[in-house]
């Protein structure tokens, strides 16, 4: 397999001498592919995928996404690697409530230095796609669970990432909503967008991932995958458009911590 990441060795334990939160995890994800992480909770598939976004570092191990040693860069090359890369979409939103939808999508890509117009250009395009544009200039507050996470989508998709990561983006959604959700995920995979979600449900798992990894105690028991080759309905990334140009900018408004 081409892989866009490699996952080395990786293990990760938050405290010296206390247990493993993840352990001697290796796996490769193609361009293309829809990853679906499953696993009991506290089984480490939230801080694999936080290694994976360059939120956290390994204790040992190493991570490469598209050629790229992310475990080893300074923290400033850590920002500029999220910024640049990835996406990212949380279970509950993660929305700035203080500001418009437009305003929560738009913000991200001026933060990486996108120009006004264009960033506006972008956000217009994406709130379309998503079908929230006639809530643009509405507050997050006033939205329905699943037209956040429309909005939580749009945001990180705007600066064109090689990475669209989710942390559970059906868990707060009722089971019809969760399905919408989960088809635009589909969608967005077919259309090639590199995917990774932790979800709890089978269902997200099984139909909109083309792969599921189990995590049981930090390592690896399951991985649909096998050895083959296991490109997605996209088998590839949608080449980095005129919106992926940018480096140097500070700020990181596309990911945020989900912890401390
Ligand atoms: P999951 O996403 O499968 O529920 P997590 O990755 O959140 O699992 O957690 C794996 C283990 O690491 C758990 O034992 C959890 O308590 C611990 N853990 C997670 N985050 C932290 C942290 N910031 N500090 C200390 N321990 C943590």
């Amino acid at each position: 397999m081409d892989a866009l990441i490699r996952v080395s060795d990786v293990s990760k334990r938050y405290d010296n001498g206390g247990p493993f939160a993840v352990q001697d995890v290796s796996l490769q994800v193609a361009a293309g592919e829809a990853v679906a992480i499953m696993g009991p909770s506290g089984s480490g598939k939230s801080t694999l995928l936080n290694l994976i976004a360059g939120l956290d570092r390994p204790t040992s191990g190493s991570v490469m996404v598209a050629g790229q040693r992310i475990d080893s860069l300074s923290e400033t090359g850590l920002a500029r690697f999220r910024r640049q890369r990835v996406g990212m979409i949380f279970q509950f939103f993660n929305l700035l409530d203080d500001l418009t939808v437009a305003d929560n999508v738009l913000l991200p890509a001026q933060l990486a230095g996108l120009s006004r117009p264009l960033a506006r250009r972008r956000t217009d395009q994406l709130l379309e796609r998503l079908s929230i544009s006639e809530h643009r200039q509405a507050y997050p507050a006033r939205l329905s669970g699943g037209e956040r996470q429309r909005v939580a989508i749009a945001r990180a998709l705007v600066n064109s990432p090689t990475l669209l990561l989710a942390d559970e983006p059906t868990g707060a959604l009722d089971t019809a909503t969760g399905e919408e959700i989960g088809a635009l995920l589909r969608e967005l995979n077919a259309a090639g967008q590199t995917m990774i979600m932790v979800t709890h449900n089978p269902d997200l798992a099984v139909q909109y991932a083309g792969r599921t990894i189990r995590i049981i105690d930090g390592r690896v028991a399951g991985d649909s995958a096998g050895a083959g080759d296991s490109a997605g309905a996209g088998g590839r990334h949608v080449a980095g458009d005129e919106y992926l140009a940018r480096a140097g900018h500070d700020g990181d408004a596309t990911t945020a911590r989900t912890r401390p």
